[in-house]
């Protein structure tokens, strides 16, 4: 309606949790992370399963070996619960971030990894919006890099 196109995907990611013990993970692993109350979380997959937020056991199944794998502690933990939810993740997997030409003052955003790119999204991006342009630095993430001629 306003000339702006957002091309994202539901992708899965299944997360496992274990009861709380006290702290042992001090340093940010990627797929394994404990939280400051002692849970563990733990979360690799990542499924083209379309909107299906079921859960399965044959991928958790992996996801526990893998973790065990990294930190044979885990062994010793019950899982506490389980579940699956969608990633919003755009076709080449970083933000969009986009301004409509033909209508002044509207804008677009959307990413996966909205904690990771929150302070981005809290302090810079809408000091570009209130500026009225993404500029420079931020244009780098408008939608028109999807519009590229296929390589030779
Ligand atoms: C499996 C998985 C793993 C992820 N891992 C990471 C990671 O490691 N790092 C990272 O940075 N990001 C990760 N993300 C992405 C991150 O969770 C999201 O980018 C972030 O939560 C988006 O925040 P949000 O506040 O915009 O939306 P949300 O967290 O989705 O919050 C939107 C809220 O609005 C509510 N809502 C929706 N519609 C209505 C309505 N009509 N009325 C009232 N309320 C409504 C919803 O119930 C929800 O509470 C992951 C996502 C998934 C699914």
């Amino acid at each position: 309606m306003v000339g702006l196109e957002a091309p994202v995907r539901p992708q899965r990611g299944q997360i496992m949790v274990t009861e709380k013990v006290a702290p042992f993970l001090d340093y940010i692993v990627h797929t394994i992370r404990q939280t400051d109350e002692g849970g563990v979380m733990i979360s690799d997959s990542v499924e083209e399963a379309g909107y299906d937020t079921s859960v399965g056991s044959e991928v958790l199944a992996i996801m526990a070996e893998r973790a065990v794998g990294m930190l044979p502690l885990l062994a010793r933990l019950n899982v506490v619960r389980c579940w699956a939810a969608l990633r919003v993740m755009p076709k080449d997997g970083f933000p969009i971030y986009d301004q409509s030409d033909s209508y002044a003052g509207a804008y677009l955003a959307t990413c996966h990894s909205g904690v990771t790119l929150a302070a981005n999204h809290a302090l810079v991006l809408p000091e570009a919006i209130d500026a009225g342009t993404l500029g420079e630095d931020l244009g780098a993430f408008r939608a028109r890099r999807f519009h590229v001629s296929p390589a030779h």
